[in-house]
């Protein structure tokens, strides 16, 4: 007896001694935290800059588009040239690991899974870079392209190129994503299939090391570099300049959607199409119409009142439906293009 309560004794003294020694080693842990954490800001507050530093206002940058995740930076960057993102970077890189900052390059913040967050860390807003003007060069040649910051919109691209009658040869869907965040995922449209993914449509980058270099790159020039960058979900460097390939823009489009009930069908059409070696179209894209979500009711506001047969024709009693979105690029003189205005884009069902 004396001996099971001698046991219990020694065990319940462990557990205390434990407890006690758990608790030191987590307040000396928030301890060394927060001593780094200040001294990583007052480091931070003294570089000279030509943009600044916000360390009270993070909050945005906490968030994206999927809402899914949460993660609180230290600080948010907000860099007028190139050279404050190498001095940041730079700073940390000299700082070692043992300052555990992290750094994330932020476009609109259009990711789904907290890829443009970085918790305690340093986030770069690439948009406040967008003054620097877009430069449109080889107009009148065979190769023209366009230089632009990393932290530019694909719309503003779109609005500056027409100006000389060029645009990208490759898109995403959605215009209001940066060229940093779209070229470090892959930018993928209806132009793909012909062109390849955006990332297949840049002839050089200027990129900011995690060294805080900044360095050229391109095929011929630090190619490793330049592919790592490309799709790299920016764990390779930052993109603060981009030279993106132009084509001729086409003066007129004929746009065409076409709905199929059977999935089999579907993936056939856009399979030959795809395959198929003449130039028949110039943008082709198929996608999914979950029924569940509502977008079959806006595909019906998206016919025209004259249309109300067609329109009818949108029903699927529950299933999910496929779409294959087709459209024939042309240039016209302004004579074709009144006759064009008069064709309207048509929808199919099959
Ligand atoms: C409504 C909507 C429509 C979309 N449509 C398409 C589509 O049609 N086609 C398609 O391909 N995608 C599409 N996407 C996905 C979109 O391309 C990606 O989410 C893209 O990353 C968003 O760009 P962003 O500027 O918001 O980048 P962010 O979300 O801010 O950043 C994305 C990633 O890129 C990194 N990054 C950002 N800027 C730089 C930089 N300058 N240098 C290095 N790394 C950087 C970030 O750290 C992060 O890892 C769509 C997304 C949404 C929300």
């Amino acid at each position: 007896m004396k001996y099971l309560h001698a046991c219990f004794l020694r065990k319940r003294n462990m557990l205390i001694v434990r407890s006690f020694t758990t608790l030191l080693l987590l307040s000396c842990i928030a301890f060394k935290l927060a001593c780094c954490f200040s001294s990583s800001i007052s480091s931070l507050k003294a570089l000279p800059l030509l943009g600044h530093l916000e360390f009270e206002d993070v909050h945005p940058a906490s968030k994206d588009f999927g809402n899914r995740y949460q993660l609180l930076p230290l600080a948010v960057l907000h860099p007028k040239s190139v050279s404050d993102i190498a001095s940041v970077i730079r700073h940390i890189w000299m700082m070692g690991p043992h300052s555990q900052l992290t750094v994330a390059a932020r476009g609109r913040g259009h990711s789904l899974q907290g890829q443009a967050q970085t918790r305690h860390g340093i986030v770069i807003h690439m948009e406040s870079l967008q003054p620097q003007k877009l430069q449109v060069h080889g107009t009148g040649g065979p190769t023209p392209f366009v230089d632009v910051s990393g932290g530019e919109l694909w719309i503003n691209i779109l609005h500056e190129t027409l100006k000389y009658g060029l645009a990208p040869k490759s898109w995403t869907d959605y215009l209001h994503l940066t060229v940093g965040g779209t070229l470090s995922n892959a930018g993928i449209s209806g132009q793909a299939f012909r062109h390849g993914p955006q990332i297949s449509n840049v002839h050089q980058l200027e990129v900011v090391t995690g060294k805080g270099e900044i360095l050229n790159c391109s095929e011929r020039q630090n190619s490793d570099l330049f592919h790592g960058v490309l799709g790299g979900l920016g764990q390779f460097g930052i993109i603060t300049r981009a030279r993106i390939a132009l084509e001729p823009a086409p003066t007129m489009v004929k746009w065409m959607r076409v709905l199929y009930l059977d999935f089999a069908a579907f993936a056939r059409d856009q399979e030959r199409l795809i395959s198929s070696d003449d130039d028949k179209f110039d943008y082709i894209e198929g996608f999914v119409i979950i029924n569940r979500t509502g977008l079959l009711d806006s595909w019906r506001l998206s016919f025209t009142p004259e249309d109300p047969i067609e329109a009818s024709k949108f029903k699927s009693d529950g299933r999910n439906l496929y779409c294959l979105e087709v459209a024939k690029y042309f240039k016209l003189d302004q004579d074709k293009k009144d006759v064009m205005n008069q064709v309207r884009s048509e929808r199919i069902i099959v």
